[in-house]
């Protein structure tokens, strides 16, 4: 289980990062569920990929996929597509469960 904690500040245009075996969130932003399932996914994705391995890919990709470019960094596409995934079903007033199980939330 990934161990949450928020903290007051955050680099600028950082709300939250996953910094095994902690994520760590922008105060204000701890309760958000589909950036929480965003950094959960990066939570199992490195587990997956063992933690070292993952990120040094994140890191070397990275000077690639700065600012604005975040979004299409490799590792990052995926927790892209669960984030909005889990926001369209919150806005849709649909069942989210799945998804938090699957991601160890819930
Ligand atoms: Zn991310």
């Amino acid at each position: 289980m990934a161990i949450e904690i928020t903290v007051p500040k955050l680099p600028p245009g950082v709300d939250a990062i996953t910094l095994w075996p902690f994520i760590v969130y922008r105060r204000g932003f701890e309760h958000d569920l589909p950036l929480r399932c965003h950094e959960h996914f990066h939570w199992k994705q490195a587990l997956r990929w063992g933690v070292l391995p993952w990120y040094l890919a994140y890191l070397m990709l990275k000077p690639f996929y700065l600012g604005s470019r975040t979004p299409r960094h490799p590792l990052e596409v995926p927790a892209y597509n669960v984030q909005r995934e889990v926001a369209a079903l919150l806005a849709a007033g649909q069942s989210i469960d799945r998804r938090l199980t699957e991601l160890g939330i819930a």
